[in-house]
C-alpha cells in the first residue's frame, strides 16, 4: 500500500471536478447576494435588525428548539453557554481532547480549566463508559457540587462535542451528567441538520452551541447560535450577549459585566438565505461517504467512518480512517494531496498536546490518540455530491 494508491482512488471519486478541490467550500448564489443587498439597503445591519429575529425563528423551526439566540460566533456561543451554566473561575470542565481548540478556549475565558476525557471510536465523541469510571474514581459530591479529589477543584460541567457533525451517545452521557448532577452542554458547532434519534441534534443538553463560520454547512460569514428549552436561561443568555442592558426607551443601564456577542443583521440576512439550502445541501453531502467508500473498497487498512444507528449526521466532513501500518502513510498522504490539489486534513491535534493545555487534568486518552493517528477528512463540499 502506498499514499499514491490511496490518492488515486480519491481522485477517481472526484473525477471531473476542477482542481484544486478544497476540503469544504460554501454554496452561495444569487439568493444570498440579494438578501445581503436588501439588508444593506434597509440600513438594519446591526444586531437590532429584525432580520436577526427572523433568522432565530427559522433556526427554531429547523431544530425544534423552543429558544434560539444568534451569536457572533460558535466560540462566543460556547463562552456564554458555560457562563450561563454556572462555570466559574477555578472550576474544571469535562470535555474531549479530540475537538477544535475553541471548545477548551471557552472554558479558559472564564478562568476554568479543561479536564480532558477519552473519545469513542464508535461516535468520535466523548465515550460515556470511561467517563463514568473516571468520575467514580476521582469525583466526590460536596455541598459546593462535584469536586475532583486529585486537584481539589469543582467539576462544573460536562461539555460534549458532535465531532464533524456526528452525534455522540447522548442518552448515556446525559445519564452520567445526571448521576453527578452537573449540567450537560453540547458543542454542536458543526451539526446543523444532523439528527440524533429522530430529533435534531443538540436538544439533549441544557444548552447547545452551533457555528455558522465560513467552513460550516451553513454560513453567516461568521456567527453562531445557542439552543435551549429553558426560558430563564434563554433570557439570561440574551442579556449576557447584549451588555446586559436593561430594556428602556432611552436609559443606558447595565447590571453586570456582559458581552457584545449578538449576531449582526447583515450576517443574519446571509444566514436566512443559506438556511433555505440546508435540506438540499445535506442531501448532497450525505452522498459523499458512500461515494468515497465505494472507491476505497479493497484497500486494506483504509475505510470511511460509519456512525451508529442513533445518529444521522449532516456529513459536514467525510472521514477516512487509517488502520495499523497504513497510519505511517498519513503525513505523506497529506503532503502529496496538497501537490495534487486535494484538500485533505488530519484530525485536530489533541488539545492536551497544545502548549496552553499541557498541564490540564486528563483521563487515559488511548482511543483519542488512536483516532488522532487514524482520521483524515476528505473534500466534503455539498457541490461534490450534486
Ligand atoms: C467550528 C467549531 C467551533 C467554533 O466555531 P466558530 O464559529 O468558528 O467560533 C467550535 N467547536 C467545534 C467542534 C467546531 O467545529
Amino acid at each position: 500500500m502506498t499514499a499514491d494508491a490511496i490518492l488515486d482512488r480519491i481522485e477517481l471519486a472526484l473525477a471531473g471536478r476542477p482542481r484544486p478541490v478544497p476540503l469544504h467550500e460554501p454554496m452561495m448564489g444569487e439568493e444570498e447576494a440579494q438578501a445581503v443587498a436588501e439588508c444593506a439597503r434597509s440600513g438594519w445591519v446591526s444586531y437590532v435588525s429584525p432580520v436577526v429575529g427572523r433568522f432565530e425563528n427559522a433556526l427554531s423551526d429547523i431544530t425544534g428548539s423552543p429558544y434560539v439566540l444568534a451569536t457572533s460566533s460558535g466560540t462566543s456561543a460556547l463562552h456564554l453557554a458555560l457562563l450561563a451554566a454556572g462555570v466559574r473561575s477555578g472550576d474544571e470542565v469535562l470535555m474531549p481532547a479530540l475537538t477544535f481548540v475553541a471548545t477548551a478556549n471557552a472554558a479558559s475565558y472564564l478562568g476554568a480549566t479543561p479536564h480532558f476525557v477519552d473519545s469513542s471510536a464508535e461516535t468520535l465523541g466523548v465515550d460515556p463508559q470511561p467517563l463514568a469510571s473516571r468520575l467514580e474514581t476521582i469525583a466526590r459530591k460536596t455541598g459546593d457540587g462535584l469536586v475532583n479529589r486529585e486537584t481539589g477543584r469543582r467539576i462544573a460541567a460536562l461539555l460534549v462535542v458532535h465531532v464533524f457533525g456526528h452525534a455522540p451517545d447522548m442518552d448515556a452521557l446525559a445519564a452520567v451528567a445526571d448521576r453527578y448532577a452537573i449540567p450537560l452542554i453540547e458543542d454542536a458547532a458543526a451539526s446543523l441538520g444532523s439528527r440524533y434519534k429522530n430529533a435534531h441534534a443538540g436538544l439533549t443538553g441544557v444548552i447547545s452551541a452551533l457555528s455558522f463560520n465560513g467552513n460550516k454547512i451553513v454560513t453567516t460569514g461568521g456567527g453562531g447560535a445557542l439552543l435551549t428549552a429553558d426560558a430563564d436561561l434563554a433570557h439570561r443568555l440574551r442579556m449576557l450577549s447584549t451588555t446586559s442592558k436593561r430594556p428602556h426607551p432611552w436609559r443606558f443601564e447595565h447590571d453586570e459585566v456582559a458581552f457584545n456577542y449578538r449576531l449582526p443583521g447583515i450576517n443574519a440576512s446571509l444566514g436566512l438565505a443559506q438556511l433555505s439550502r440546508l435540506e438540499a445541501m445535506t442531501a448532497m453531502k450525505r452522498r459523499l461517504p458512500p461515494l468515497y467508500a465505494k472507491h476505497l473498497e479493497g484497500l486494506p487498512g483504509v475505510s470511511i467512518f460509519r456512525e451508529p444507528d442513533f445518529s444521522c449526521g449532516n456529513c459536514w466532513l467525510t472521514t477516512m480512517l487509517l488502520a495499523g501500518t497504513v497510519q505511517h502513510l498519513r503525513d505523506e498522504l497529506l503532503d502529496k494531496a496538497r501537490t495534487r490539489g486535494l484538500g485533505l486534513r488530519p484530525a485536530w491535534t489533541l488539545l492536551h498536546k497544545l502548549p496552553m493545555y499541557q498541564g490540564c487534568p486528563r483521563a487515559d486518552l488511548k482511543a483519542a490518540e488512536e483516532l488522532e493517528r487514524s482520521i483524515v477528512s476528505l473534500p466534503s463540499s455539498a457541490v461534490l455530491g450534486g
